[in-house]
């Protein structure tokens, strides 16, 4: 299934499928051959303005001849734009500028930890974290991660971690032991599965953390910039985190992360505490900018909501008419099916139809169509996951 090559210069890190992406526009990439592929992974929830979009591949022209790199030793105008345009749409007051989700995460724990001891709670070391999650390979973000697959062979992780049951009441008990400095989750897990963290679980989770000082990080490096039909999904779920983690969606495809945080944490990162040479770096952060600019135009996120429930409709539609889908969840464009079947199977027939998938766990097909995607290509994709569940329950009917 997968193109192998021992003889290969890179790592084998990734098992890649055989399949050469070299252009992109909108929803569509093109291979070597110049065949047009619909790509409803939009980069693993990256590419949110669709690939190559106009006003950001502007910006960041303007910016390519004007300057790259500045060292954070100096203001950077276009950086703290974007933690402004950040802290303006959010609940948050300051941000931090690094270059990818593990990142943005490593800051989220190096600040709770930081916190707790600023406050008078040096014991205040461990963190809690879900079964399922993804939070990144970083030492301590596979740490916080729940599940073993990321973490076999990297032992011993960072200790104080525990990992507790996403959505189960009965462990929020376990949370505050005196020791807990944060809770990390996010708010739909991504690659876990496509979960849904429930209201009621989720709002008691907070309550807890509110009693006692323990801070609450939503790592929104996938859900974020507008993936589940608001800015942030947090505001969905109508809770006050204190800390956001931001990354994939956030520069359009030109790496960039974010850690943001109410203005009483942030003030534990003074001079010193924290950085990295790339940083928001000027190139970074026009992206950032032209991509929330984009966002947060008026009707923007409206229009997402409104195509996000016609995709629904018509994926639940699917699910009544093929028993081999089991669930159809998700949340705005993050959407997922829960097949009675390998999912991977179902990645390898929808690109054979020229559509582009992903995964999340062994049964989930994993739906990320950019937020520009058009009710025209929505049907496009409808119609060819239609033609290869077809083949598929005839095979079924046959056996
Ligand atoms: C992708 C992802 C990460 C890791 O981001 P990288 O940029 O790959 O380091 C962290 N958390 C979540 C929820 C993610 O989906």
């Amino acid at each position: 299934m997968f193109k192998e090559n021992d003889r290969s210069a890179l790592m084998s890190t990734y098992a890649r499928f055989p399949i050469t992406i070299l252009k992109g526009k909108g929803t569509y990439v093109w291979n070597e051959k110049n065949e047009a592929y619909l790509d409803f992974t939009s980069g693993i929830a990256t590419c949110n303005l669709g690939h190559v979009p106009d006003q950001v591949t502007q910006k960041l022209h303007q910016q390519l001849d004007t300057l790259w790199h500045c060292s954070n030793l100096y203001d950077i105008p276009s950086q703290t734009k974007l933690a402004e345009g950040l802290t303006q749409h959010s609940i948050f007051n300051q941000a931090f500028f690094c270059n990818s989700g593990a990142e943005a995460n490593e800051a989220a724990l190096k600040i709770a930890r930081k916190y707790a001891k600023d406050h008078g709670h040096p014991e205040r070391t461990s963190v809690v974290s879900f079964k399922n999650s993804f939070h990144g390979r970083t030492y301590a973000t596979l740490s916080v991660t729940g599940q073993e697959k990321v973490q076999i062979g990297y032992e011993p992780l960072m200790p104080g971690v525990r990992s507790l049951l996403f959505n189960e009441v009965a462990d929020l008990g376990k949370i505050h032991n005196g020791k807990t400095a944060a809770v990390l989750l996010e708010l739909v897990q991504g690659e876990g599965g496509v979960n849904l963290a429930q209201k009621e679980w989720l709002h008691s989770l907070q309550d807890i953390c509110n009693k006692h000082d323990i801070l609450l990080i939503v790592d929104e490096v996938q859900t974020g910039m507008g993936r589940t039909g608001t800015l942030f999904a947090y505001e969905q779920y109508g809770i006050e985190p204190d800390v956001m983690t931001l990354a994939k969606g956030l520069g359009s495809g030109f790496p960039i992360g974010a850690m943001l945080a109410k203005k009483y944490i942030a003030a534990s990162f003074t001079p010193g505490t924290h950085g990295t040479t790339f940083g928001g770096n000027p190139l970074a952060a026009t992206a950032g900018m032209a991509t929330l600019t984009e966002m947060t135009k008026p009707g923007f996120m409206k229009d997402v909501r409104q195509k996000a429930a016609y995709f629904k409709e018509q994926l639940e539609r699917l699910a009544r008419q093929f028993s081999v889908i089991k669930k159809v969840k998700g949340l705005g464009f993050l959407m997922g099916i829960e097949v009675d079947m390998e999912a991977i199977k179902l990645v390898t027939l929808l690109q054979e139809q020229h559509v582009l998938t992903l995964t999340a766990g062994q049964q989930v097909l994993r739906i990320l169509p950019p937020l520009t995607v058009t009710i025209e290509e929505i049907n496009e994709f409808i119609q060819k996951l239609e033609n290869v569940l077809l083949v598929i329950q005839e095979k079924d009917d046959l056996e």
